[in-house]
């Protein structure tokens, strides 16, 4: 092979040279020579040559000392000797020393060139193999290094993704960074995310210059020019860099951008300050890939501590309010109960969460209110009386993909209100009522005292006339309260269609005075209801009484029922005055009136649409208005039918 470099010793200078410029140099070797065997054994310790080409009868030293000589030194290089006839007896003695070959002086060219081929086969072949088992060693180790390299960043990875405190995970990336790449020192920096600028927010290094944990602006153009291009950088190593160097007074330095999905949001260095081993494209690998972690992690604990801080603001409102609140899933264990709720239904159990309401919370009323809500998607409403004598107005309201929440507020001095009212209301009028019976009972004897002049007669009615207005007043506050208080609402079977019929009979006389059309569609057979005669009397009375009181003259009245599913749906519908939208949600209230030009000179307590809305309540129905002024309004209410069981 060319470039081999061959020693040729011999004392004859005509030998050397034939061997040198006719085999060698025209083949490509690299000849090298001694006279002697003296200065050939020192040649070949010195330039270790790949073949000896070797005479054996030499001054100072034979071919064969030279041979025991490298032999003793543990020097195996292949060896051709050049012999004359004769000398066959020696042979043995060389091959014993190693010798690869011998050729027979004097011999041709091709002779010789097959000998040194010969020999230096075996050289080519081992030291082949020789690179090809150092390459293998080399790559070993490579791929060694790379795996413990890959198992330190893999633990290092995983301790720093479980860390949810940022102060302590910035900390424990930065130490991480400095290990990973044999650094000096080490510092993370983070952008801030209202103003752009950077602040070191952790360091390590021999002194640590810069406090854990404080945020210490920085004015670093290469951090700068990272964050701004995303790009990792090296520092150290080439001329060019020097004046960076001295400006950092660092040596070597690497960079990496800590980047999320969108953005970059810091940069991760380490350096060297004193020791003058710079960085390689493997700690740049390595720091990257440390960076790429940590910025995962960094985010991951930012949002950690964003949520854990509005769940406790959450908590802390929740927790203090004085409103109960219970929250739960949809299959309606609890996943929060504050302590308001803790104390209104005497809680003691610490561990409440995800057991299911009925076991917690020992209260019929609001479990029943819990289990009404069951597939609605409806807020529900309900009182509930506590042990201790309070009632709460609980709101619960299903949340799609939570479950549901129901808010309770203490109303106990409300009720006590409302029932101080309704006895002052009811004493007053069971009082007022007497004397009224005896005003109206002499007012109406008056002319059997004597004939009375016309103007007395008019005075006569206009008495009666209020009388008659107090009395209907009184009736209404009487009968709302009995209605509130469930007194006389003893229920029955009843059907609709007959009390409809009875009631728009009684009216129908005060309809025709008003020349008004009054008309009944019933259907050949309407399904019972459970209800009160006598106030479901009272319900279509007042709404047929209304229709027939704000309806001008000659306007046209259509009761109807219908049977729908479970439900009886009765409505009363009239060409009159209508109603405004602004007043059509307090129409029901008690005591509420439309004030109109048009309703001026009509008169009416403001109860009646309350003792409906109260009686149709308390037989589990709906009522509502749907009215355009100028135009007509329809009242219409539902009742469930009749099921078989009584209440
Ligand atoms: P009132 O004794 O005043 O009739 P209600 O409670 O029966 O009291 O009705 C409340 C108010 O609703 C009435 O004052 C009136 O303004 C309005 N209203 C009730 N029914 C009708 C109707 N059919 N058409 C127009 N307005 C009505």
């Amino acid at each position: 092979m060319a470039g081999e470099r061959v020693l040729v010793v011999d004392d004859r200078r005509d030998n050397i040279e034939f061997v040198v410029d006719y085999v060698l140099k025209p083949n490509g070797y690299e000849a090298l020579t001694a006279k002697d065997g003296a200065e050939g054994l020192r040649k070949a310790l010195t330039e270790n040559p790949d073949l000896i080409i070797m005479d054996n009868n030499m001054p100072k030293m034979t071919g064969l000392q030279v041979m025991e000589a490298l032999k003793e030194k543990g020097l195996n290089i292949p060896v051709i000797l050049m012999t004359f006839h004769g000398s066959e007896s020696l042979a043995v003695q060389f091959f014993r020393l190693g010798v690869k070959d011998y050729i027979i002086k004097p011999f041709t060219v091709e002779e010789m060139l097959e000998a040194i081929d010969r020999a230096l086969t075996e050289v080519r072949l081992r030291k082949e193999r020789d690179k090809a088992l150092a390459d293998l060693v080399q790559a070993n180790r490579q791929l060694e290094r790379r795996v413990k390299e890959l198992n330190i960043l893999y633990g290092i990875g995983k301790s720093v993704a479980s860390l949810l405190d940022l102060e302590k995970l910035l900390g424990r990336v930065v130490q991480a960074a400095v290990y990973i790449t044999g650094a000096e020192e080490g510092f993370l920096m983070l952008v801030d995310e209202e103003t752009g600028e950077l602040y070191v927010r952790a360091a390590q290094g021999p002194k640590e210059k810069y406090p854990r944990s404080l945020k210490l602006r920085v004015e670093d153009s290469i951090a700068d020019g990272v964050v701004r291009t995303g790009e990792a950088v090296m520092i150290g190593g080439s001329a060019k860099e020097n004046d960076l160097r001295t400006v950092y007074l660092v040596k070597a330095l690497l960079s990496a951008p800590l980047k999320t999905k969108d953005k970059v949001i810091g940069v991760l260095s380490v350096d060297n300050k004193t020791s003058s081993k710079t960085f390689t494209d493997n700690d740049l690998y390595l720091l990257s890939a440390l960076a790429d972690y940590a910025a995962i992690a960094i985010e991951n604990a930012r949002l950690f501590t964003a949520v854990k801080s509005e769940q406790s603001k959450l908590g802390t409102i929740i927790g203090s309010t004085e409103d109960a609140v219970i929250v739960t899933d949809s299959e309606m264990r609890v996943l929060l109960l504050n302590k308001a709720a803790r104390k209104a239904f005497g809680i003691k159990s610490a561990e409440v969460t995800n057991k299911p309401i009925a076991q917690i919370v020992k209260n019929d009323s609001l479990i029943e209110l819990f289990v009404r809500s069951i597939d609605g998607s409806q807020a529900k409403q309900g009182e509930i009386p506590l042990e201790d004598g309070r009632t709460l107005n609980a709101n619960l309201t299903p949340i799609p993909g939570v479950g549901y929440v129901a808010v309770m507020q203490d109303i106990t001095h409300l009720k006590e209100l409302d029932r101080m009212k309704s006895e002052f209301v009811s004493t007053v009028s069971h009082d007022l009522r007497s004397p009224l019976t005896t005003i109206k009972g002499f007012v109406q004897l008056l002319p059997k005292a004597g004939p009375l002049t016309p103007q007395q007669q008019e005075f006569r009615t206009k008495i009666l006339n209020s009388v008659e207005n107090i009395t209907e007043l009184i009736e209404d506050l009487l009968d709302i309260g009995k209605i509130e208080a469930g007194v006389g609402l003893e229920m029955d079977v009843c059907q609709l269609d007959a009390i409809i019929n009875k009631v728009v009979e009684n009216l129908r006389s005060q309809a025709e005075a008003k020349g008004q059309r009054l008309h009944v569609e019933l259907p050949p057979q309407l399904p019972p209801v459970l209800g009160n005669d006598l106030r479901l009397g009272q319900v279509v009375a007042n709404l047929v009484s209304n229709a027939i009181k704000y309806t001008p003259d000659g306007g046209l009245i259509n009761v109807r029922a219908r049977n729908s599913n479970d439900q009886v749906i009765v409505s009363v519908q009239d060409t009159g005055l209508g109603i405004p939208p602004a007043d059509q949600p307090y129409i029901f209230d008690k005591f509420y009136r439309v004030k109109s030009p048009e309703t001026e000179g009509i008169s009416g307590t403001g109860l009646g649409l309350a003792i409906v809305k109260s009686v149709i309540e308390r037989h589990n129905g709906r009522v509502w208005v749907e009215s355009e002024p100028g135009v007509g309004s329809t009242f219409t209410f539902i009742l469930p039918k009749y099921n078989g069981r009584k209440m």
